[in-house]
């Protein structure tokens, strides 16, 4: 059996199995130096075939620096990169399997539609009806086929972004690379280009790389992101990892809302932790991961797993309870958004489903409420 042939194709998770998969693309110990500044301080990836992988952090983690590596656009201060299982560390950027789709896009302005597509495969050589047939395809693929005669400056936004696609995966690369694909586009229109996006990974097979600053975006758009910080990678999972397991404070606060509790551990028993919090009678618990005893840490809850009743109302023999004051409120249609100040001065996120029209307004601005949630839906998270 060729090499090849071993690697299975993208189905279920080939992450879990990395004995049996061979990634895609493989990056190890990659560092970016720009004179003594470290813009990329010592990568680790595996990308496996037909992921949509995000790289996601904040601006100047590196991120734009570790892709233009992987696309040979940079030289690395040291570390490899294989692609396929070949080492192309050395290799031009035009001679390694990759296309990068640019934010700006970069299409010929003095060119149509058609003939930015076709441009890479003329240079390549290709002529004839296999030319025009490959970028029939890809235009089509794109739903570009009747604006194949308009220069991009008679194009839209979104149509010059799925232009730039198009003239992307026409050579059928094995891997894209997408520095920040949507931003250029507004609200609406990012949501219909993000499901292109998964469909054409899903049609072609291509493997992609994005970059993107935006937490929602990667959580919509990949298989597997990596949170990165100051160069290197904090967390790699899946959105739902990320999310429900961060396993920093860093990670945790990128993505998405989170209230926390700071305190020492005084107990781990079962897989939950005990923590003692300043000025609290009662012990907080939660999921304790890592936690052992007499370490620092937090409580970290997400807003929709605290639930919110007024004072009084809340079921009896609760832990993890709290009372406060309602500061805040927000009604957002489908759910309502409430920012808790409790007795002890932390500030807490609940959301609530509005689920039920007549329980919208239950609970009000000013409100004196009770809130809690279940030590299985909160994690303790170390000091760092
Ligand atoms: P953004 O989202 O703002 O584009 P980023 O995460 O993509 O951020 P990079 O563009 O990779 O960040 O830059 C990482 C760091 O490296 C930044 O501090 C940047 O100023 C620095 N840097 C990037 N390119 C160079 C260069 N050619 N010379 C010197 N410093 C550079």
């Amino acid at each position: 059996m060729s090499e090849q042939a071993k690697v299975d194709p993208y189905v279920g998770k080939p992450w879990e199995h990395p004995e049996r998969n061979r990634p895609m693309v493989r990056v190890r110990g990659l560092v970016k130096r720009f004179g003594l500044f470290e813009a990329v301080a010592g990568v680790d990836l595996d990308v496996y075939r037909g992921e949509i992988f995000s790289l996601l952090g904040g601006s100047g983690c590196g991120k734009t620096t570790l892709l233009r590596m992987l696309a040979g656009l940079e030289e690395p201060s040291e570390g490899r990169v294989e692609i396929d299982g070949e080492d192309v560390t050395d290799r031009p950027a035009y001679d390694r399997p990759v296309n990068m789709m640019f934010q700006s896009y970069a299409l010929f302005p003095h060119m149509t539609v058609a003939g930015n597509v076709a441009f890479g495969l003329k240079r390549d050589g290709v002529r004839g009806t296999e030319l025009d047939d490959r970028v029939a395809d890809a235009l089509a693929q794109l739903e570009l086929t009747d604006f194949a005669a308009r220069k991009p400056n008679q194009l839209s936004g979104g149509q010059r972004q799925r232009a730039a696609l198009a003239r992307a995966i026409v050579k059928r690369p094995k891997i894209l690379l997408l520095d920040e694909p949507l931003g250029a586009l507004d609200k609406r229109l990012r949501e219909s280009a993000q499901y292109r996006l998964m469909k054409l990974a899903d049609d072609t097979g291509i493997t992609m790389i994005v970059v993107t600053h935006d937490q929602e975006e990667a959580m919509v758009l990949s298989t597997r992101a990596a949170v990165m910080d100051k160069g290197r990678v904090k967390q790699i999972g899946t959105p739902e990892g990320l999310y429900e397991k961060p396993c920093s404070r860093f990670v945790a606060e990128f993505l998405g809302n989170i209230s926390l509790f700071d305190g020492r551990v005084t107990a781990v028993r079962d897989g939950v932790a005990e923590l003692a919090v300043e000025g609290m009678e009662t012990p907080l618990f939660a999921a304790a991961g890592e936690a052992s005893g007499g370490m620092r840490g937090a409580v970290a809850v997400r807003p929709e797993k605290v639930r919110i009743a007024r004072e009084g109302s809340a079921p009896p023999k609760l832990v993890n309870r709290l009372k406060g004051t309602v500061e805040g409120l927000a009604y957002l249609g489908d759910v309502t958004s409430y920012r808790v100040r409790t007795q002890q001065g932390h500030l807490v996120e609940v959301t609530r489903a509005n689920s039920e029209t007549g329980a919208i307004r239950e609970v009000d601005w000013d409100d004196r409420v009770e809130i809690w949630f279940e030590p299985a839906n909160a994690l303790l998270l170390g000091a760092d």
